[in-house]
């Protein structure tokens, strides 16, 4: 008898310091200090409450339990056609028409990418992560039983490094028959980088090229993209592969919780568009055996209100709640943006999304020197300080640049 109970591939704490930082913001905030707590991707409103899509909230609110058995183990069929007129919009007749579109409801972003991890690469196989992202894709992938490489996110002049990428798909399509990539876009986590059209449709003509020798699929995280650009038309990722040839598979891993407001209700979806039919019914196959054997169906409840609210009247309400939100962010963020240029702090590329990041010297002796002024920051990576702009409100913006001011 020993205490060895844990089997070895469970054993390891997590390393994220993301909701343990943000958990000793709040503790020094119950010691009464004016604390400045940027730490956690959840959008605030000014006076710090949670914001949400009142449309939503309403539709919860009414119908939360009216339906409380077990969704369908890919969720119920209105959350995949809701969703997809979201993301469609008056594309969505010729697209269901036009692809077979795979789909599961997931626990939330995080689940899709679990799933995508799961079915796309055999343990101990490689997938490709961007050097500056998201942590948890790390441990996602560790969970899969998957290693992880990195592709550089930037090139020397500051944009998508694709050449970088490609060289790692090469690196990688000798010893792999299928590569795996995760594309944080648009507004990513940590950077807010969002690729240009020019950007995403050369990405796509290298990704074809590369196909010829190896099955290529690419994760796009979607988690934040209404946040980019206008909320009210097709966002120009889709537009981007749609209107162009596509040799590899792409794949989108959604999340409601940052742009319906619904963090806590772990509502996601993993979903393709493709034209081979057998490949179509593989992959649905796949997700529903991945979600099954994991948690056996997604949170029923919760996709019922969601579904109802985005195939109800009050879409065009829904719809011009989001556009407000998404101005909030940006009018916040801009300002930020604006001060740290005046104030020359320099900060990586940003174009849109929850969160800043400035590179540094030494990132954590800069977050523990900002501890000591009730200011919390992430240190993403040895020289990168991630700011969630999103839970900031102006007043809070102007005492964060007065401090990074003083401490960088
Ligand atoms: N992807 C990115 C880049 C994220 O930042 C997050 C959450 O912070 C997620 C996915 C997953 O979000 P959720 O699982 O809450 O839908």
């Amino acid at each position: 008898m020993n205490n060895n109970y844990i089997a070895n591939r469970s054993k390891g704490k997590m390393k994220s310091d993301i909701l343990k930082i943000g958990a000793m913001a709040k503790a020094d905030k119950a010691l009464g200090n004016h604390v400045i707590d940027a730490t956690i991707g959840v959008f605030l409103n000014d006076d710090k409450s949670i914001n949400t899509v009142p449309a939503v909230i309403d539709n919860l609110n009414n119908n939360v339990t009216k339906n409380v058995g077990y969704a369908p183990i890919t969720g119920y069929p209105a959350f995949k056609e809701g969703l997809l007129k979201w993301y469609l919009k008056d594309q969505y007749e010729k697209r269901i028409n036009e692809y077979y579109i795979p789909f599961g409801a997931t626990l939330g972003g995080t689940g899709a990418l679990s799933i995508a991890f799961n079915i796309f690469l055999d343990p101990n196989q490689v997938v490709l992560l961007p050097s500056i992202m998201w942590g948890n894709y790390k441990l996602i992938a560790k969970k899969a039983g998957l290693k992880y490489d990195t592709y550089q996110l930037f090139n020397s002049e500051g944009n998508f490094n694709i050449t970088n990428l490609c060289t790692k798909i090469e690196e990688y399509s000798g010893s792999q028959s299928n590569i795996l990539i995760v594309l944080n876009d648009p507004c990513q986590n940590p950077t807010g980088y969002s690729l240009s059209d020019e950007e995403h449709v050369r990405l796509i003509k290298k990704l074809n090229k590369l196909s010829e020798k190896v099955n290529i699929t690419v994760i796009y995280d979607i988690a934040y993209l209404d946040y980019d650009g206008n909320n009210k038309q097709v966002h120009k990722i889709f537009n981007n592969l749609f209107n162009n040839e596509v040799k590899f598979l792409p794949v989108f891993a959604a999340s409601c919780s940052k742009v319906f407001g619904m963090y806590g209700f772990r509502v996601g979806a993993i979903f393709t568009f493709i034209k081979d039919e057998e490949l179509a019914s593989n992959i649905t196959a796949a997700i529903e055996s991945q979600i099954r054997g994991t948690y056996s169906s997604p949170n029923g409840p919760a996709l019922n209100c969601l579904g109802n609210a985005l195939l109800g009247e009050d879409i065009d309400k829904l719809s011009n709640e989001i556009y407000n939100n998404t101005i909030t962010l940006k009018e916040r963020t801009t300002y930020f943006i604006n001060k740290l240029n005046e104030t020359n702090i320099k900060h990586l590329p940003y174009k849109s999304g929850f969160f800043v990041c400035l590179p540094c010297s030494d990132s954590y002796d800069i977050c523990e020197k900002l501890k000591e002024q009730h200011t919390y920051l992430i240190p993403i990576a040895d020289d990168i300080v991630r700011i969630a702009v999103c839970s900031l409100n102006i007043s809070e913006i102007d005492e964060l640049v007065m401090v990074l001011k003083e401490v960088m």
